[in-house]
């Protein structure tokens, strides 16, 4: 090959684009942890309080997932060495998916290497053009992007309103007759017509109204799919998520979650019916196309939903429970307006701050790791301009004293004179 450089051109449009991201206060670095996930992290050699993962039930770090995890390893290699279609399904990968049907009461699980891929996989392969994907405004980015990739017309109803979504039910409905009208001229669709909602929103932490939202799809002949990745583990009589505590599972299409958050592992699932799991190992990209997962991720999932399923994940599920109630009822915090009120009934661990401008969101974070706090601020694109918060995530490992410490620390950062107001001018 002739010594030719990369195109100089190339360094300086990444240069500018990066200027560009940096001027709007939304230029991201990576944090080197150097300590498992606990309510305690080593970063940059300081030990900070942690109120940013999404280790829920403080499994992550688990001995039982530690020995599953090990075991794996010992037993089957690092790694899967092909796709599950190939010869890397493993039998590590068979008992999590039968955990997983198990554990959500479904006929049948497909688990893949990432709660992306499940999402991208289950979406892609279902819809096509000419069929009708309806999205709440707040899912998270995989169903943005499976979605828009998946080259269905997608609609998208504000946050829970179920007004709006009836209208796009409506709507989708009608034009399904037009198509049913003229076969072949509208669209090369079967006008399916699939809701997809989260049923904790990762960034606010609320919950979406599951019972109304079941009754329209039925109501409009619609399929539901729900991403229960931030529920799954917490809520439900067992944990199995707010499709179980609204007693709505076999009522919904398709259910999905991920493996890397309360599970303390890594990966993500789609449960539903037999016919659904095998359409997904016969058409799901994402599935097909990519190397098995590593048996000891798929083996230390299935440990968790063990300890999920126990005594203990019951216990954690209520000390977590309780850690929420203290921060939430932390009055001076919704005095000062940020914290979301809770109301009565099952709760998320996730508590946001909201503080608007993205500087300030940078501000305040920054302030309170000074104070030995690690909660970084939520900026673009991962929430809407203008709506930057700090995420406060708590954890079944985190202590009464620790969550006093954070509202503590919460209360005098927010009203330090070093802190930018929301609505002072941009310094
Ligand atoms: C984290 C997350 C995902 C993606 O799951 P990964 O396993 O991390 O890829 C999907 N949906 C929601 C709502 C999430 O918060």
């Amino acid at each position: 090959m002739s010594g030719q450089a990369i195109s100089p051109g190339f360094d300086q449009d990444l240069a500018n684009r990066l200027e560009r991201i940096r001027e709007s206060g939304l230029y991201r670095e990576l944090r080197e942890v150097d300590s498992p996930q606990s309510p305690r992290v080593i970063l940059g050699g300081r030990s900070l309080l942690n109120f940013s993962s999404n280790d829920y039930l403080g499994l992550a770090n688990h001995p039982l997932l530690r020995e599953a995890a090990i075991k794996a390893v010992e037993r089957y290699g690092a790694g899967a060495g092909a796709s599950r279609l190939i010869c890397g399904s493993l039998a590590p990968h068979h008992s999590l998916d039968a955990a997983l049907a198990a554990f959500k009461n479904t006929a049948a699980a497909l688990s893949f290497s990432s709660g992306y891929a499940a999402a991208l996989g289950a979406i892609c392969s279902l819809m096509t053009r000419g069929d009708i994907i309806i999205l709440d405004k707040l899912v998270h980015a995989c169903i943005v992007d499976a979605a828009r990739l998946s080259g269905a017309t997608v609609r998208v109803f504000a946050h829970n309103d179920l007004d709006r979504l009836e209208r796009l039910l409506k709507w989708a409905a009608s034009k399904r007759l037009c198509a049913a009208d003229h076969p072949g001229s509208v669209a090369q669709g079967k006008g399916r017509v699939l809701v997809i909602t989260e049923t904790v929103f990762s960034m606010d932490g609320d919950l979406a109204p599951l019972r109304e939202i079941v009754s329209l799809k039925d109501r409009y002949g619609a399929w539901l799919m729900i991403d229960e990745a931030h529920a799954t583990g917490l809520l439900g009589p067992n944990r199995r998520g707010l499709a179980e505590e609204f007693d709505l599972g076999d009522q919904i299409e398709i259910q999905m979650g991920t493996l890397g958050k309360a599970l303390g592992s890594a990966g993500g699932f789609i449960c539903g019916s037999r016919l659904l799991i095998d359409f997904l190992i016969n058409r799901a990209r994402s599935f097909i196309f990519s190397t098995a997962p590593v048996p000891a991720a798929s083996a230390a999932a299935t440990a968790a939903l063990g300890i999920v399923d126990s005594g203990e994940g019951s216990t954690r599920a209520k000390a977590l429970r309780q850690r929420v109630q203290e921060v939430d009822c932390e009055s001076s915090l919704h005095a000062l307006g940020s914290v979301v009120c809770s109301s009565p009934g099952p709760r998320s661990a996730i508590i946001p701050v909201l503080l608007g401008e993205e500087y300030r969101a940078v501000a305040v974070a920054n302030a309170l790791r000074e104070r030995g706090f690690l909660i970084p601020a939520i900026r673009y694109p991962t929430v809407a301009r203008g709506h930057a918060r700090l995420r406060i995530t708590l954890t079944a490992n985190h202590s009464a004293a620790e969550t006093q410490a954070l509202t503590h620390a919460l209360k005098e950062v927010l009203h330090a004179p070093d802190v930018p107001h929301s609505h002072r001018s941009q310094p």
